[in-house]
């Protein structure tokens, strides 16, 4: 018997670690002017709305949720706004440029296919969006605090512009599952160092380095 138990415990934490590991659809990635292929995407259509403020300190992020408060369309792919999280440091990294801070904005189709929206912060301006959540992140980790006096909306996290860089990843946190579509903003937002220095106080790094691309191809939209 103990011949055969140890080989099948071993295949199996084997298969726990691997995507994360030895994955090669992983994210975060740095988007380099080399890898971007020269097929341009079409813009994106963003229909988010205000709701209800509803968020919740999940022990590794502040998480605001939405339900049916909003709208992705790419091209003929349509997809729901699911919620909004952070992360230190920011993760993917533009031509080598590391962020200090990012927005993931998540979103489903109908079939199930997940898509981030990436929005990288640099230190700066303080933010607005960031000054009304960063007070109220639960002390404790549990679920969703609903606050229906006051509305949020995803729209502002999006910058002015929204041209993106587009590609293949994964999940950023085990178990790495990877088909998920990243979109990376082009254009950056700001956060004071003041409000980076505050989300610390509640929040460690909670963002993995960047990944190889392994022959992936970065797209870009007009
Ligand atoms: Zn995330």
């Amino acid at each position: 018997m103990k011949h055969l138990i140890l080989p099948l415990l071993l295949a199996t934490s084997t298969c726990q670690a691997s995507l994360c590991e030895s994955g090669h659809r992983q994210s975060p990635i740095n988007i380099t002017a080399e890898s971007v292929a020269a097929k341009k995407l079409p813009a994106m259509t963003v229909d988010y709305r205000s709701a209800p403020l509803k968020l919740a300190n999940d022990g590794h992020t502040l998480r605001v949720r939405f339900d049916k408060s909003g709208q992705l369309v790419i091209g003929k792919e349509r997809y729901t706004l699911q919620q909004f999280h952070f992360h230190t440091p920011g993760g993917d990294q533009i031509k080598g440029e590391k962020f200090p801070f990012a927005a993931h904005i998540l979103h489903k189709s109908a079939s199930g296919q997940l898509l981030a929206i990436v929005v990288p912060f640099r230190l700066g301006a303080e933010n607005p969006l960031l000054t009304r959540l960063l007070p109220q992140i639960p002390a404790k980790v549990d679920g969703d605090h609903k606050h229906p006096d006051q509305q949020v909306s995803a729209q502002d996290l999006l910058p002015t512009h929204l041209a993106y860089y587009r590609y293949s990843g994964s999940l950023t946190a085990a178990p790495c599952t990877e088909g998920v579509e990243w979109l990376v903003m082009k254009q950056p937002l700001e956060l004071s160092a003041a409000q980076l220095t505050q989300w610390q106080q509640h929040f460690k790094d909670n963002m993995r380095g960047v990944n190889p691309l392994y022959g992936r191809a970065v797209f870009e939209s007009q």
